[in-house]
């Protein structure tokens, strides 16, 4: 087979940092960026390297800020959240971006999660009578929580019948996935037959054991899962590839020269 487009996160540590470099120098073909703190509520401003990530050959992935929650029963939360997919959006196409990742998010302890699948629908109803976001928008699957909209097959299952119709993508995180107590050996088959679609795969190793609710990602090599485990899942999904891991330059470049072997 051939080897998929590969890629890294390249989080926004400094003002100055240079997500093309960076990702260059780890022999990547895709790069994955935020636009704004990903902990914040802040609009997503003009990259410093828009010109090289839109013109440049790499793909460009925009993962939107972590505290996104268009599931939430609390408008504060809510609305917010949807006006952040749709700025962020608006910005990644602006880069030329493939897609906007964003986590499932999930709804509090006493709510129903028919709220949540059903807010998820109307962001994607809303936005749909306004003629659709400027690029696709991958939902992730999240490792933790009871009430997660995108952790159990059954939860992806009902949120793929909220949000399927309006194109949404999907991503799947092998951490998340192996924390969130989904089988790695099963999990592209089990997810393709509920959303018929993988856009991207987050491939990082995990800390934590299998269903432990825990989000703490690890190097390819020397996490909770084999590697050779993590090179299946990403040699069955067929889609580009996103490492997460922690590491230096050095090590990222070592972990797509891995994947890159073990799939070519
Ligand atoms: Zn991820």
């Amino acid at each position: 087979m051939t080897v998929p487009v590969l890629g890294v996160h390249v989080g926004a540590r400094e003002d100055d940092a240079d997500p093309v470099a960076e990702a260059r120098a780890a022999g990547a073909d895709a790069v994955q960026i935020f636009l704004a703190d990903p902990q914040g509520w802040k609009a997503p401003k003009e990259h410093p390297h828009a010109a090289e990530l839109r013109d440049g050959d790499l793909q460009v992935f925009v993962h939107a800020p972590y505290i996104i929650n268009v599931a939430s029963t609390n408008n504060r939360i809510r609305i917010p959240s949807r006006k952040l997919i749709t700025t962020h959006a608006t910005a990644a196409a602006a880069l030329g971006a493939k897609g906007l990742v964003v986590h499932g998010g999930h709804v509090a302890g006493d709510d129903d999660p028919a709220v949540g699948f059903d807010n998820w629908r109307k962001t994607f109803e809303r936005q749909a009578a306004e003629g659709g976001f400027a690029v696709p928008v991958f939902i992730e699957n999240t490792a933790g929580g009871d009430k997660a909209m995108a952790r159990q097959l059954e939860a992806i299952a009902r949120l793929w019948d909220a949000v399927g119709e309006f194109g949404a993508g999907f991503v799947l995180d092998t951490c998340h996935a192996h924390a969130g107590g989904l089988d790695l050996a099963t999990v592209v088959d089990d997810v393709l037959a509920i959303t018929g679609r993988i856009d991207l795969v987050h491939c990082n190793n995990s800390r934590d054991g299998a269903d432990s609710g825990r989000d703490r990602h690890a190097p390819l090599v020397g996490g909770e899962i084999s590697t050779a485990a993590l090179v299946e899942v990403v040699r069955r999904a067929q889609a580009p590839v996103i490492l997460e891991t922690p590491g230096d330059a050095e090590s990222r470049a070592s972990e797509i020269a891995l994947l890159r072997d073990a799939l070519g």
